[in-house]
């Protein structure tokens, strides 16, 4: 790192943290994004406050979906018409908010007022390209034991690398689990005899959606690593480049809202900056989780299957991975999401970096545990420099 930087790090995450859990659309959110906007301020920078309305918990979306399927797997015991149409429309709503495509069963759930806060870095001259830069202000509440004690979720992944290459996610299970369960359904229409599993598989939704809302009440993560780390690491990346602008690079900084309740600052932010934002020159890039572990760039995400990212980034990503001097940085595949997964999806040039420990677990994922005092400072430090050089590479290639 050649210059001093006027932002610490550690200060940010520690300021985070202390303020009122940052849960979507709570005071604590809307407190992290006025304490982002002061700091981008400080450095110059013009913030301005996007508002929005979103749902509010991301575990009560599981829940819901998998509360229809149990009460279709039911139903379908009696009612077998009925039962199957309401497990496939479950399927399809459950679908449409994994991919962040449609929201049918979730726009009944209870939503609130979310922000992003966004603040531009022009380009020295004349502007080329545009990167948008996304670290979520918001922290997830602890997750169902059962899935994410950490001691159980390492020693899942560990056992998942090294028997299958990478872990599956047990969203996945449940979701092919009630496309299942649709398709039992449809054979006993045909007259096959299929209520024991049909049985079965709603008994497994019951559990899943108890896990779920359960966990939809459940506390607050500090969210030291997730996502305060990104958020810390974007003002860095902030501050340098408002100090030495790139020559045709102009840089946005977004502090997304509600990303743990299912993407929505993202959602708000492609959908109401759509027709500025010219797909072919805009990089979307999305720091999550990076407060320690060791750092990997992302060839694509997604829940239910990978949706790769676009060639070039990738390309770049492992350019300057083997740049003189670059931080430790590999490749990974993620089978969960990230703000990222909202460009992706609508095919704009999309990636994530994470960092994640030896097993390919993020350490204290929405845990208890995710706390200033397990942040690793050399992470941030790695990640903020793998960002810098990855933007000084898009800036480089649009100077032709
Ligand atoms: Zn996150």
């Amino acid at each position: 790192m050649d210059n001093p930087t006027r932002i610490d790090m550690m200060d940010e995450i520690r300021t985070l943290c202390a303020l009122p859990p940052r849960l979507p659309c709570s005071e604590g959110e809307r407190r992290g994004h006025e304490h982002v906007a002061s700091r981008l301020a400080a450095l110059g920078l013009q913030p301005s406050t996007e508002s929005f309305r979103f749902q509010s918990n991301g575990y009560a979306r599981f829940a819901a979906h998998a509360g229809v399927l149990w009460a279709a797997g039911t139903v379908g015991l009696a009612a077998p018409w009925l039962g199957t149409a309401l497990s496939a429309a479950a399927n399809a709503s459950f679908f449409g908010d994994l991919e962040s495509r449609w929201f049918w069963l979730a726009k009944l759930l209870p939503a609130g007022p979310s922000q992003n806060v966004v603040a531009r870095i022009p380009a020295a001259g004349e502007v080329r390209e545009r990167v948008v830069l996304m670290a979520h202000v918001d922290v997830a509440r602890e997750g169902p034991p059962l899935f994410f004690a950490p001691e159980r979720a390492k020693a899942a992944a560990r056992f998942f690398r090294r028997e299958l290459g990478g872990a599956p996610n047990p969203v996945q299970l449940v979701f092919w689990s009630g496309v299942a369960q649709t398709a039992l359904q449809a054979l006993g229409l045909a007259g096959l005899p299929t209520r024991l599993p049909q049985w079965a598989l709603a008994q497994l939704h019951a559990f899943v959606a108890l896990q779920m809302g359960r966990a939809a009440f459940s506390d607050p993560v500090p969210g030291a690593s997730d996502d305060a780390s990104g958020v810390a690491v974007m003002l860095a990346a902030a501050d340098r480049l408002a100090a030495a602008p790139l020559p045709h690079t102009e840089v946005w900084v977004v502090a997304t809202g509600c990303e743990e309740a299912m993407l929505g600052g993202a959602l708000d932010f492609c959908d109401r900056h759509a027709a500025e934002l010219d797909a072919f020159h805009t990089w979307y890039l999305a720091i999550d989780t990076v407060g320690a572990g060791s750092l990997r760039w992302c060839t694509g995400e997604g829940f239910l299957r990978r949706i790769p990212y676009d060639g070039k980034f990738v390309r770049f990503c492992r350019e300057v991975a083997t740049e003189d001097g670059a931080p430790p940085v590999r490749p990974y595949t993620m089978t969960f999401a990230t703000d990222a997964l909202v460009p992706a999806v609508r095919g704009l040039r999309a990636m994530a970096l994470l960092a994640l420990d030896e097993d390919d677990y993020p350490p204290n994922y929405h845990w208890h545990t995710d706390s200033p005092d397990n942040i690793d400072p050399r992470a941030l430090d790695h990640t903020l420099d793998f960002t810098l050089r990855l933007l000084r590479r898009i800036d480089a290639d649009a100077a032709g």
